[in-house]
């Protein structure tokens, strides 16, 4: 089956960042875009820019770790904008320590935040997908998935969302739904700048570091995750599904 004619996506922790990069680059492609995020101001203000810039998109405030806020949101899209079909599974929060000082409440958090919200709003959403015969589902994974110092929690988290990209792709591919992740780099967004601060550094010092060891010479912006974003809910790559894609500007190990 082809795209639905109303083609509406849903995009998480879409307030500012990655998010807020994702479901502009979503709105010019043509989606109207629900935007997603615990500050829902923060995701009016998202949605009234892509309004003043011609696009379709509606804010909704919710904490994508409450299984029932999740299920009443997503109904709430359908019933305002209209039946999603793509989903950027993007929330996320980082409780950085080293596991001897990590907390119980650290590691739960971000497992919940990126975990259990991604499955949440995926079991939500494939409804209406399945119901269309067609679907995308972008996770947005990390190189940390591979390993990161201070980043035991957050690590599991990432690399349990490949797995989840996985399995779904396996079950929901017959309903032409897609499951693709993507894992970026260093992206220059508050979450890296929280980095920055955390380390007692500023933000250039630690850009400046990281970008020594990225082959292309650059950090990356959120822009550049929208992009790929863009590309993986495309009707024409419909071939690809449960792949995991390093968005990192150069290889990783
Ligand atoms: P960000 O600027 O901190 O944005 C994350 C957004 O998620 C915020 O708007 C936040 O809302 C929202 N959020 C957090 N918890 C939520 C919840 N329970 N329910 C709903 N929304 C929630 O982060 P970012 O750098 O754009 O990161 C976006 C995604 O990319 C994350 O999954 C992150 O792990 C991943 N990523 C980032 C990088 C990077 O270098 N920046 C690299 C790899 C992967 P509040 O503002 O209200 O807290």
């Amino acid at each position: 089956m082809s795209t639905p004619d109303a083609r509406i996506a849903v995009v998480t922790g879409a307030a500012r960042g990655i998010g807020a990069a994702v479901a502009r680059r979503l709105a010019a492609d043509g989606f109207g875009v629900a935007v997603l995020d615990l500050d829902e101001r923060g995701a009016g203000a998202v949605a009234s820019e892509i309004g003043r810039a011609g696009g379709r998109a509606g804010a909704f405030g919710v904490d994508v770790t409450d299984e029932h806020a999740v299920e009443e949101v997503v109904e709430r899209v359908a019933d305002r904008l209209g039946p999603p079909s793509v989903l950027v599974n993007n929330a996320g929060i980082t409780r950085d320590n080293l596991l001897f000082k990590l907390t119980v409440d650290e590691w739960d958090s971000v497992l919940d935040v990126h975990l259990r919200g991604a499955f949440l709003l995926s079991r939500a959403a494939q409804r209406h997908m399945t119901a269309a015969g067609w679907g995308r589902i972008v996770n947005i994974s990390s190189t940390a998935a591979l390993g990161n110092r201070g980043q035991a929690n957050y690590s599991t988290a990432k690399a349990g969302l490949q797995g989840l990209t996985k399995t779904l792709a396996i079950e929901l591919g017959r309903f032409g739904i897609t499951v693709n992740a993507i894992a970026p780099g260093f992206i220059q967004t508050d979450m890296t700048r929280a980095t920055a601060e955390r380390l007692g550094i500023s933000f250039e010092e630690f850009a400046n570091a990281v970008v020594k060891k990225i082959p292309v010479g650059r950090a990356g912006d959120p822009e550049d995750i929208a992009h790929l974003a863009s590309f993986l809910v495309s009707e024409g790559a419909g071939y690809i599904s449960g792949q995991v894609v390093y968005a990192a500007g150069g290889p990783v190990d």
